[in-house]
């Protein structure tokens, strides 16, 4: 087995930036569509031997995209740490969909009559929903604040990503219709969209996505120490980030990476190998599941030259 160091960083950079041709960048929120298919960044944090935080980055590590689904996992943990299990898990289940991320259909016919997880948009729309906050702006400062926690930078709203969302968000406007007929969201519906559309688009980097995946790697404490949540909540996230964190790409992942992760059209990914590691990829060419190419096939290689598996 060998130990991470730049130089390992370097060569699984470039062995899986030969494939972002593979993929294409997001186009149904126009605002991602004009990204540059061909930036690749990766980065990993570990807790020395000496319990101090090490930190390695390469390629376009800190080139900063917007977070966009990675944002659920923010938000379960953050509304876990807030509102508790039993609020959350009474509005939204733990279960793999099977379907689209933005799929609306189960809403309707399944017996549950509640978005299947909240890692599918519908779940993630009721989820932040929850976040404590008298408007979007104050949920989404909430969020951010917590994020901060964990990566040192408060990340902030690309403003031109979240009115291109918002502007063309017919999908997600119904299922947010639909969660309100439901009961499943208090309060204003455009109230709720708004935050969820801010949350999407805040900004991070390969390297921030690392040091928070640290947080949920090390069961709620950042790399250098310090708790920036409960044990629990950092665990019932990776549990969810293991069952639907790649959307329909969730299981191939499971099987050739072995780690709790978290995607985004944006093209980052976030994983955590537990005790071990968090780690942070960004590149915008996703494949057919949504998923980025870059970012899948350098965790994959990472995991098998580190035995990062915690699966
Ligand atoms: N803001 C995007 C949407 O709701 C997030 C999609 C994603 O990253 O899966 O459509």
């Amino acid at each position: 087995m060998r130990a991470a160091s730049p130089e390992l960083l370097d060569e699984v950079t470039s062995e899986a930036r030969r494939r972002v041709g593979e993929g294409r960048c997001a186009a149904y929120i126009p605002a991602l569509a004009g990204a540059d298919p061909s930036l690749a960044g990766l980065a990993l944090v570990e807790r020395g031997e000496s319990g101090d935080p090490r930190e390695f980055a390469s390629g376009d590590a800190d080139a900063r995209f917007t977070m966009q689904s990675v944002s659920k996992a923010f938000a379960l943990a953050c509304a876990l740490e807030t509102r508790g299990a039993e609020a959350v898990f009474s509005r939204v289940g733990v279960e793999p969909s099977g379907d689209a991320f933005n799929s609306i259909v189960r809403l309707e016919t399944s017996a549950r009559r509640k978005p299947f997880n909240p890692m599918i948009n519908a779940g993630a729309i009721a989820t932040t929903s929850l976040l404590p906050g008298e408007d979007a702006q104050a949920r989404v400062r909430l969020l951010a604040r917590f994020i901060g926690s964990m990566t040192g930078e408060e990340p902030r709203v690309d403003d031109g990503v979240y009115r291109s969302e918002r502007d063309t968000a017919a999908r997600n406007r119904s299922i947010a219709w639909m969660l309100k007929e439901l009961g499943l969201l208090d309060g204003d519906v455009e109230e709720a969209l708004d935050a969820y559309f801010m949350q999407c688009a805040l900004r991070t980097s390969a390297r921030e996505l690392a040091r928070a995946g640290a947080c949920f790697a090390f069961d709620g404490e950042r790399a250098d120490g310090v708790r920036v949540m409960r044990p629990e909540s950092a665990r019932v996230t990776k549990a969810l980030m293991c069952l639907c964190g790649l959307y329909d790409g969730s299981g191939a992942f499971a099987v050739a990476a072995g780690v709790p992760a978290k995607s985004g059209v944006g093209g980052g990914i976030m994983a955590a190998s537990r005790g071990r590691a968090g780690i942070g990829a960004f590149g915008p060419a996703l494949d057919a599941q949504g998923n980025s190419v870059f970012g899948t096939r350098a965790l994959s290689a990472l995991a098998e030259r580190l035995d990062l598996f915690s699966y």
